[in-house]
């Protein structure tokens, strides 16, 4: 068996693949509006939100573009901040779009620092971009205390938020923690395959429509064909299918186990790593990811080497180093869809590979992590 364990996209369970393998139905027809009406509420309950959520066929990065061109008039200022490869693409998105960013630059191994936002908001400041879950480095931040630099200094920017990789796997609250945009996407922490995009909308954004030139994208005319179950466009149906039972696994085992699940492997991955020797990439334990860990290969080892050995002798894809992190990381996912033997058999063939690849690591990463499982077991 293959073991894709990459930061996404992530292994779609059997019960996922088997929902989405029923015929395609009419999406003008009344079938079709019961799945969308009993979908839509039961999605916005992953985003702990009330408020509307847009789904879109698409990766990730369309629903990053909607979020952007939904809200904002050209030539407008946003703010980010260089947490790693996915805040740098996006920024980039931003100013091919006409946009003035104010990009502050980082060291790929901290979040977004509260404070910093507060210094860098100018009167122009239109929208604040943040990543939540940065998935090239395995560092997480911290959104309330965002919210309440944003709150501290009475600024009326929007708060955009990717939650990509943490949607589904790291508690995230759309509404208690007063983000503006989320966007989301399928094939990560959803257990689904690629395909789906998201935007969690609060009434705030929906009220600030900007002037960006959108059609696909504009969230005005999904909203409307919403309310009676269809949408403006073909929809992507088997995918929605998929959705809804991915949806009704998360509901089985509750968003709280659900998060609490993936905390404990996240744990127990760093263990391992930190009896191998090695080091975790992200420097702030308030900012462990608990969707993948990023790990460091000691200088002279190349973390693609390391990549290429156990692929070929474990059948396990891991995440490379991406962007400046090229050779110097590999990311180990644990998100979505996941449980201890699964991690058992991820570390454990982590641990072969190192060792194959020559990397001088110590004895017992493994048993570590197992006897965390063991200890926090129910
Ligand atoms: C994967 C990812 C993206 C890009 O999503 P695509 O589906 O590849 O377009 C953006 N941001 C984050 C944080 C991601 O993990």
């Amino acid at each position: 068996m293959h073991f894709l364990q990459i930061p996404g996209p992530t292994n779609v369970p059997g019960r996922v693949l088997r929902a989405m393998s029923r015929p395609t139905i009419d999406h003008r027809g009344p079938e079709f509006a019961e799945l969308t009406l009993d979908l839509l509420p039961r999605l916005r309950a992953v985003f702990q939100t009330r408020h509307d959520v847009v789904v879109y066929a698409s990766s990730g990065t369309g629903a990053w573009e909607a979020a952007l061109v939904n809200t904002l008039s050209p030539g407008d200022r946003v703010l980010a901040f260089e947490t790693g490869h996915f805040a740098t693409l996006w920024c980039q998105m931003a100013a091919r779009l006409g946009l003035e960013v104010d990009f502050v630059p980082g060291d790929w191994r901290h979040g977004v620092d509260p404070d910093l936002v507060a210094e860098h908001l100018t009167d122009q400041t239109a929208a604040v971009m943040v990543v939540h879950n940065e998935t090239s480095t395995g560092v997480r931040s911290r959104i309330p205390e965002i919210r309440a630099a944003l709150d501290r200094a009475g600024h009326p920017a929007l708060l955009l938020v990717d939650t990509i990789s943490s949607l589904g796997s790291m508690d995230y609250r759309h509404d208690e923690w007063g983000v503006d945009v989320t966007v989301g996407c399928s094939q990560k922490g959803l257990m689904l395959p690629p395909g789906l995009g998201f935007n969690a909308i609060s009434p705030k954004a929906l009220a600030h429509p900007g002037r960006m030139l959108r059609s696909y994208w504009d969230w005005r005319p999904v909203l409307a064909a919403n309310r009676t179950g269809y949408f403006p466009h073909t929809p992507a149906t088997n995918l929605l299918y998929g959705l809804a039972e991915a949806l009704t696994m998360m509901e089985e085992e509750g968003l709280d186990q659900v998060f609490a699940r993936h905390d404990r492997h996240a744990e127990a991955t760093r263990r391992a790593v930190r009896a191998w020797g090695l080091e975790v990439l992200c420097a702030d334990p308030r900012e462990y990811s608990s969707a993948l860990t990023a790990v460091m290969t000691p200088p002279g080892f190349d973390a693609d080497e390391v990549r290429r050995v156990i692929l070929e002798r474990y059948d396990m894809s891991l995440g490379a180093g991406l962007g400046r992190l090229s050779g110097q990381i590999f990311r180990i996912g644990h998100l979505g869809h996941f449980n201890d033997l699964m991690l058992a058999g991820t570390l454990g063939g982590v641990e072969m590979g190192l060792r194959a690849a020559g990397l001088p690591i110590k004895e017992g990463g493994v048993q570590h992590a197992l006897a965390y499982l063991a200890e926090t077991g129910s």
